[in-house]
């Protein structure tokens, strides 16, 4: 019984995943495979070889929406997508960048039940000059992703289209991104155009020869049929299909049989199976990308500006502090420092708890206070940086450094106490010294911690033996900061200004 259940599982959850596996680009436009039509005639006569002698930079924008339930698409798993996308369009010449994040709160713009919402989005958050990204949830509509080919779509000239992404398609390790960037920079499915009647007359043909017309066989047609690419095998399958086992058989018009190329990201064969993009596709998308003339191919606004310099990042961030199983810090009052990555520009800190994300924020800096309340009392964590600019996500995260959980603030402190200590004056000018009472807290030994708006900590020191401490805050500069002194069940906030 326990056999039989579980098997019945498997095979809904197999049939689940077929069923959302499916791309809802729509099909090209005769407008397209005119622009593709002229482009590979010029290819293949030679008037036009490509060329990887540049390599071309192109600024992704990521519009990640809040779904009803509160996750958002993991960043840290956007970053190796992102780095994998460019391992994947490397042989291309194609470099994607992470141009910005936009967060979308709004949950009911989450899930998918037509494409409307998708319009809509891309309608009113579409920015000009890049691609824009959606990671939504497509499931409801059995889809993995969809993209809008040039001069199609939502949005005006500049900022028209974009690529709609399901979440649980946009893993590590998945294709549809690659594939739906293909739809974005003009390339067909191999089976669009055959698919419908592989064994019409104005289907792709199997042959490839242009004079194959013995025993009245149709010549080959690659030119204006299909895909309208000769070096992309005629396709007939525009259902998921696995490489494992052998395709379906089907014959087109002169009796010979398909046999589709499942290592072509464009094609519908999964994930696992495919790995390339042929010369004429990566000819196509370079032309896309460099313009030719024609408005109907043109992506070029996307590389008019120059990707901002950044620099290589050429070794990995080390945690500091906290990195003792116990050390026992505010659960929602935690100070972390770690070392800074040559190169890096930002950095995606992670709180993980038993190897499970708990939090995962960007920050600019080298170190971070957090001040959330998602760390249980007692707990042990682990915590990591992942060192990254706009050009470069490969860096996977630093070594893991830990910690526990403590009590949070406000719970368990010696509440009258803490009160009684004063800090003065609030507003302080130039040179003016802060003064902070103690009271009958003077023999105690005390924290004191500085930190700005960012978070970081500007100042640290231990307060002792005196009722009243004072602090120079010289050479600081002019701002609203942080203050807090904490011992042994004290615990203290208070906000300064330095004018
Ligand atoms: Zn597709």
């Amino acid at each position: 019984m326990k056999k039989i259940s579980l098997l019945f599982v498997l095979l809904l959850s197999q049939l689940f995943a077929f069923a959302q596996d499916r791309c809802g680009t729509e099909p090209p436009t005769k407008a397209l495979y005119d622009y593709l039509e002229q482009i590979g005639d010029a290819y293949r006569n030679g008037h036009h070889r490509v060329r990887i002698d540049s390599v071309l930079d192109v600024p992704l924008k990521m519009h990640i929406v809040t779904s009803p339930s509160g996750s958002k698409y993991s960043y840290n798993t956007m970053l190796t997508v992102i780095c994998e996308l460019n391992t994947k369009y490397q042989p291309a010449g194609i470099r994607f960048y992470l141009h910005s994040v936009n967060y979308i709160a709004d949950p009911s713009l989450y899930t998918h039940f037509s494409f409307q919402t998708g319009s809509q989005m891309m309608e009113q958050f579409n920015e000009a000059r890049v691609v824009n990204v959606y990671f939504v949830d497509l499931g409801s509509i059995g889809l993995c992703g969809y993209a809008f080919f040039p001069n199609t779509g939502p949005g005006s000239f500049l900022r028209n289209g974009g690529l709609m992404m399901s979440v649980p398609c946009s893993q590590i390790g998945n294709t549809t991104l690659a594939h739906e960037m293909g739809h974005y920079l003009a390339l067909p499915h191999p089976f669009d155009d055959t698919s419908n009647d592989p064994s019409s007359p104005i289907s792709e043909r199997v042959t490839r020869n242009p004079f194959d017309t013995v025993g009245g066989r149709f010549p080959a047609n690659c030119t204006w049929a299909g895909d309208r690419f000769c070096d992309t095998r005629a396709d007939f399958i525009s259902t998921r299909w696995s490489c494992a086992g052998n395709p379906p058989v089907q014959l087109d018009v002169n009796g010979d049989q398909f046999d589709p190329d499942e290592t072509l990201y464009m094609s519908y064969s999964l994930d696992q199976c495919a790995n390339r993009f042929s010369e004429e596709q990566i000819m196509t998308m370079r032309t896309t990308l460099l313009g030719n003339g024609t408005t109907q191919g043109s992506r070029q606004y996307l590389i008019i500006t120059p990707m901002p310099a950044a620099d290589p990042i050429t070794a990995n961030s080390t945690v500091i502090e906290p990195n003792n199983p116990n050390t026992i810090i505010n659960s929602d009052w935690a100070f972390f420092k770690w070392t800074k990555a040559p190169g890096a520009s930002q950095y995606l800190f992670r709180i993980l708890r038993n190897g499970q994300m708990v939090e995962e924020i960007v920050v600019a800096d080298t170190q971070y206070v957090y001040t959330g309340f998602r760390l249980t009392s007692g707990a042990a964590y682990t915590w990591n940086v992942r060192p990254f600019n706009h050009a470069y996500t490969c860096m996977p995260a630093s070594a893991n450094g830990q910690f526990r959980a403590g009590q949070n603030f406000g719970t368990s402190v010696r509440q009258l106490e803490s009160d009684a200590i004063s800090l003065y004056p609030t507003l302080l000018e130039e040179g003016q010294l802060l003064q902070i009472g103690l009271d009958n807290l003077a023999e105690e030994s005390l924290q004191f911690e500085l930190y700005d708006l960012q978070g970081r900590r500007i100042k640290e020191m231990t307060l002792f033996g005196e009722t009243v401490q004072r602090i120079s805050l010289e050479g600081l500069s002019q701002g609203l900061y942080q203050v807090r002194i904490s011992g042994d069940g004290i615990l203290k906030h208070g906000r300064i200004v330095k004018q």
